[in-house]
């Protein structure tokens, strides 16, 4: 299975992506993971796409086009992949395309989840993430059981320095202008499902296996 997961910041990407990565067996590409990796380690992409994502903007196409490259050759993406947070950018998406070319495969679909902004604010302003493990959590809606401290592994939750309201307000304008005319791209391709990512994680991933049944 070959996937796109799109949409909005805080619509439940990631979260979504934990389950399907597990249901399809296929490797989770996320990349928003792979630049937050890049930064805790000071590596060279890492220190140069730490300004733009701070600041709520885009890494430049070059970097993020030729990291996904280097990534979907690797022999784990044989099987299939699902790729959130990438493409979010035309130039990203005919990249894409072409890198699919190259490695003689296509996509089976691209899920657009949505909800509205009203949601999305909510949920980015309260997240917390695990330090050691990436488990999402929210301070209201999906608290941990001891404060500060992740069920699964113990390791230490922080907030995302990009998950400031005046950050997420340029993050979701970012995404209007320039993610957002990706869905007319691939409405012409004839492969995207719209799917509800204002209820919960569960739901949404139900009503994702359920429509890709047929594929
Ligand atoms: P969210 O979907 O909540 O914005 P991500 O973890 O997907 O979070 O991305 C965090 C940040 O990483 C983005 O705001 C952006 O700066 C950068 N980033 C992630 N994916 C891409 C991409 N495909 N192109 C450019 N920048 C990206
Ligand atoms: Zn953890």
């Amino acid at each position: 299975m070959r996937l796109i997961l799109m949409g909005p910041p805080g619509v439940g990407k990631g979260s979504c992506a934990e389950y399907l990565k597990t249901h399809y067996d296929i490797p989770h590409i996320s990349t928003g993971e792979m630049f937050r990796e890049a930064i805790s380690k000071q590596t060279e992409i890492g220190i140069l796409a730490k300004v733009y994502i701070d600041q709520g903007k885009l890494v430049p196409d070059d970097i993020t086009n030729e990291l996904v490259k280097e990534r979907l050759k690797l022999d784990d993406c044989k099987k299939g992949f699902l790729l959130d947070g990438y493409p979010r950018t035309i130039n990203q998406a005919e990249k894409l395309d072409k890198i699919l070319v190259g490695l003689n495969t296509k996509l089976d679909a691209v899920i657009n989840l949505v909800a509205d902004y009203q949601v999305l604010v909510e949920r980015i302003t309260g997240r917390l993430l695990c330090s050691q493990c990436g488990k999402v959590y929210h301070i209201k809606n999906m608290p941990p059981k001891v404060e500060g401290v992740c069920d699964d592994c113990g390791g230490s939750l922080y907030q995302r320095k990009d998950d400031t309201y005046e950050t997420i307000m340029k993050r979701l304008k970012v995404y209007e202008q320039q993610t957002k005319p990706l869905l007319e791209y691939y409405n012409e391709q004839g492969n995207i499902i719209n799917i509800n990512g204002a209820t919960t994680v569960s739901v949404s991933v139900n009503e994702i296996i359920n429509k890709l049944g047929g594929y």
